[in-house]
């Protein structure tokens, strides 16, 4: 391996892993507050202008997919539902070629209402994100009672065949841990893939913490007081979550093991935030600025050189357990999760 990024080609970096799934951020802004993501208050929202436009995030992820080798393009915030233009950009990444898989992660809110129309333009899929079925603790864990809105729109992105339709779940210690066999019945029942993501450093407020963090090991031991669990045949690849087959299967839960089971030599994935700063990683405490680029005139094949070089400098690991750790000045919501 050179010790300089390459000049043409796929986003690799110097571990040698190559980024083929690009997660770009459509929005920082957000209607739900969940407490482990944002503050009640919100937070300083990125302005108009420095936003990218539609038409600059299609042109980037022309040049993700055209120059460098991205296949998998995922829409996420914030909340991307409530960009306006949305349908718009699923439309012109559907029409780039090669074409991209499409997929959106979301909370869920409107998306009855969207989901065919979205189908329509491209999207092929949906992660929903949902932790609890209560009303009350969904009320008081994402500060806005809109449970029946996330149901709503679960039931609308099957319908409309965005699927396999996932759930992303967070547990968290004493508000939903007793949640777990539950929010897999529902998935079940409804033909949902559920997957639990392990509670990150990520939020705004700077109040995670490890000790009281509910881990894989834990997820795992309390769905087993209830269903079968047996390793998942399928290769895991790149693929974040580890798979179960559920009492013996078709059906799987997944488990996103973020912090405890760390899949950093796995990881495939580029990200654009709503702003136009390319980051190699969740955790990187560094971006590079492809919207000064792009607005000074630079062509794709300086963007494409940028973006190489911004991949090349990837960490091998978040480095959460390391003492010298610093949480990144970004919060997920203003990365994409
Ligand atoms: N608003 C959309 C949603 O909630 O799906 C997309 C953005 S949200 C930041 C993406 C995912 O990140 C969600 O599944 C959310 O639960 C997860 N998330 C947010 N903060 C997190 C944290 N501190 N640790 C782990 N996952 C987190
Ligand atoms: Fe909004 Fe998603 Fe963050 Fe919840 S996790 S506050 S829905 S961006």
């Amino acid at each position: 391996m050179t010790a300089a990024p390459p000049t043409e080609g796929v986003l690799v970096d110097r571990y040698g892993r190559v980024a083929r799934d690009l997660r770009v951020s459509l929005t920082d802004k957000c209607n739900l507050r969940c407490t482990y993501c944002m503050p009640a208050e919100g937070l300083p929202w990125l302005a108009g202008p420095q936003l990218l436009s539609d038409d600059e995030i299609v042109r980037l992820v022309r040049v993700a997919v055209g120059l460098l080798g991205v296949t998998e393009v995922r829409f996420t915030g914030g909340e991307p539902l409530i960009r306006p233009g949305l349908v718009g950009i699923v439309a012109a990444v559907a029409a780039l070629e090669p074409r991209p898989r499409i997929s959106l992660t979301t909370n869920g809110i409107g998306l009855d209402r969207l989901a065919a129309t979205l189908r329509a333009a491209g999207l092929d899929r949906v992660n929903v994100s949902l932790d609890t079925l209560d009303r009350d603790r969904f009320a008081r864990l994402t500060r806005r009672d809109r449970l029946d809105d996330v149901l709503a729109g679960l039931a609308g992105a099957a319908r409309a065949g965005l699927t396999p339709v996932k759930i992303n779940s967070v547990l968290m210690r004493g508000v939903n841990d007793d949640e777990a066999p539950a929010l897999l019945r529902f998935a079940l029942d409804h033909g949902y893939e559920l997957r639990f993501i392990e509670q990150m450093p990520l939020d705004a407020q700077h109040g995670w913490d490890r000790t009281t963090m509910v881990t894989a090991d834990e997820i795992l031991a309390t769905l087993r007081q209830a269903y079968a669990l047996a390793p998942d045949p399928v290769v895991r690849g790149a693929a974040p979550a580890e798979t179960w087959l559920v009492d013996g299967g078709p059906a799987r839960v997944g488990v996103i093991g973020s912090v405890t089971r760390p899949f950093c030599g796995d990881c495939d994935r580029t990200r654009l935030t709503a702003d136009g700063q390319v980051r190699n990683c969740l955790f990187a405490t560094e971006e590079s600025d492809l919207r000064a680029a792009l607005r000074g005139g630079a062509d794709d094949a300086e963007l494409a050189r940028r973006w190489r070089a911004a991949m090349w400098g990837k960490r091998a690991g978040h480095g959460i357990d390391d003492p010298t750790f610093l949480q990144p000045d970004r919060p997920m919501s203003a990365i994409g999760g």
